[in-house]
């Protein structure tokens, strides 16, 4: 029987699943699928650890998400054409949920597909190679409950690690003397620790945003972020200043390039994640930065020169989980044969157009375009449910017009299903006053909300 290895569960792989099982339940014959996660439970980055470093496996710690985020985009643009927030919630909820209400819901999808039972949990890839023989990968992996380490023979390899877990690290004159802490965003875990605190955030995108964002939320005293390329550009409060390229630290002060200075208690780099795939034998090791269109992927998914093997989601993200969705189905349907693939010189100079496209675009809005219409090329050969992309992306804009309006209330902002029509509900409290991030607290009614309150 043919033998597919997905590798890591975090939304990717929960999309390829549930790609396979909805081939099934439609009477199609899928191969036999083994998912490797090396963490005790899925859902990859929503899967919130407080670890920082190393697991209780002694593996990186995977997660980058902290205590108190919420979604930074419209749930409606990310919403599953095939399982929509009103099947999962029953009812309108906000449209930035925290990041709990989110995992409930990509984990209700994959419940309901009942596909769990294909993931071996605790158990980290080590090594993936392909014999040119056999046209076959052996797959290596540590099972840490069983503490044993074996290997397994698979005719496909899927990718599906992520790409927002090795921190990009950069090196500032005086950082060995400073006399507060460095962390890179990766270990950020509560914003109450810098409560009462001086701040230093370097890098200019949403990591930058958001954690500054938490922080002033849960009271840091001074906010400063700066940027190497250009500035966020918000209407930040009062306590938030942008400042340029950071030059150099001393044990207490920080110094830009326009010439300021300011005193400091903690540095936050947020400044992005590596591409890092230790696990691939090196012609399969997918090498890139962040971007919207990396080179070797035809359709963006499948490695072209060994088509056995799938990448998932290793694009820059403005579009996530519905991308994800056309990726996993789009792999699924070249597994199973249904799409033939060209030869190898017309996928590599299909994939070398759109990677040059890519370098014309020139601002978020040709982004967003730019992936709504990549996803919807996957989406057409396919039979994942068609949607209004062109909606989706109106939303995005709409979601940009209100950071840029108010960056602490954006988040209290309301928008229609593209999938149901239904109008998001505003949430009870706004985020700015919302300490709580749980499910349950996110979830209370209106009058649930007024009694507690009320005692
Ligand atoms: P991941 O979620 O990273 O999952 C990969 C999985 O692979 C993990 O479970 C990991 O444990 C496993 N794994 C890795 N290496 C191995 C190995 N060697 N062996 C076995 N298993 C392994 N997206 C949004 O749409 N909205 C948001 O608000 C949002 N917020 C974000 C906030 C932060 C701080 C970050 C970092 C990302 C955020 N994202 C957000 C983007 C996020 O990356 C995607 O939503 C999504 O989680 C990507 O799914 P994935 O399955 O591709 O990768
Ligand atoms: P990112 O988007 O890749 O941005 C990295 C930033 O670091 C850029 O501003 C970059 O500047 C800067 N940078 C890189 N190297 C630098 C250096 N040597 N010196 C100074 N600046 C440097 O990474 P990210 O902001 O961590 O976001 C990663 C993902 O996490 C995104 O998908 C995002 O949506 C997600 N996220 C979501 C939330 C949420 O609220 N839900 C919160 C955080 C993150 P240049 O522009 O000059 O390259």
């Amino acid at each position: 029987m043919t033998r597919v290895a997905i590798i890591g569960a975090g939304p990717s792989c929960m999309a390829q699943l549930r790609a396979f099982q909805s081939a099934q339940s439609k009477g199609i014959d899928i191969p036999e699928l083994v998912c490797f996660e090396k963490q005790s439970d899925w859902g990859g980055q929503w899967n919130y650890t407080w670890h920082t470093g190393t697991d209780e496996h002694g593996e990186p710690v995977h997660s980058s998400m902290y205590r108190y985020l919420w979604s930074n985009g419209p749930k409606e643009c990310l919403e599953f054409a095939d399982y929509t927030f009103d099947e999962h919630f029953g009812r309108p909820i906000g449209s930035y949920p925290p990041r709990a209400v989110l995992w409930d819901y990509i984990k209700g999808r994959v419940e309901k597909a009942d596909v769990r039972r294909y993931v071996r949990f605790n158990t980290a890839v080590r090594n993936v190679q392909f014999d040119h023989q056999s046209k076959q990968f052996s797959v290596t992996v540590h099972d840490h409950v069983a503490d044993e380490v074996y290997s397994e023979v698979f005719d496909y390899v899927v990718v599906a690690s992520g790409h927002f877990s090795t921190p990009k690290i950069p090196e500032y004159a005086g950082f060995e003397h400073f006399g507060g802490r460095i962390l890179h965003a990766h270990d950020f875990r509560d914003a109450l620790e810098f409560k009462d605190k001086n701040i230093l955030l370097v890098g200019s995108s949403y990591s930058a945003e958001d954690i500054g964002s938490q922080c002033y939320k849960y009271g840091a005293k001074q906010i400063i972020s700066c940027y190497r390329s250009a500035p966020m550009g918000y209407h930040w409060p009062e306590n938030w200043s942008e400042r340029p390229q950071l030059l150099r630290v001393d044990q207490s002060h920080a110094y830009f390039a326009d010439g300021s200075s300011a005193p400091i208690d903690a540095i936050i780099l947020c400044t992005g994640y590596l591409h890092s795939f230790p696990f691939m034998q090196e012609d399969l090791r997918l090498k890139t930065n962040n971007i919207l269109y990396p080179q070797h992927l035809y359709q963006g998914v499948v490695w072209e020169t060994n088509p056995q093997l799938f990448y998932l989601g290793m694009q820059d993200q403005w579009y996530s989980f519905n991308m994800f969705d056309a990726q996993a189905w789009y792999a699924r349907d070249v597994m199973l044969k249904t799409i033939q693939l060209p030869d190898l010189a017309e996928m590599q100079a299909d994939t070398q157009t759109w990677h040059e496209e890519e370098k014309t675009l020139e601002d978020a809005a040709a982004m967003f375009k730019f992936q709504g219409d990549y996803i919807m090329r996957l989406i057409d050969q396919t039979d994942y449910p068609s949607f209004d992309i062109e909606a989706v992306r109106l939303t995005f804009l709409e979601w940009k017009k209100h950071k840029k309006e108010n960056i602490m209330a954006f988040r209290d902002q309301t928008y229609r299903s593209l999938m149901t029509g239904t109008m998001a509900a505003p949430h009870h409290t706004p985020w700015i006053d919302a300490l709580d991030d749980s499910l349950e607290a996110y979830l209370q009614t209106d009058e649930e909300c007024l009694r507690q309150k009320a005692g």
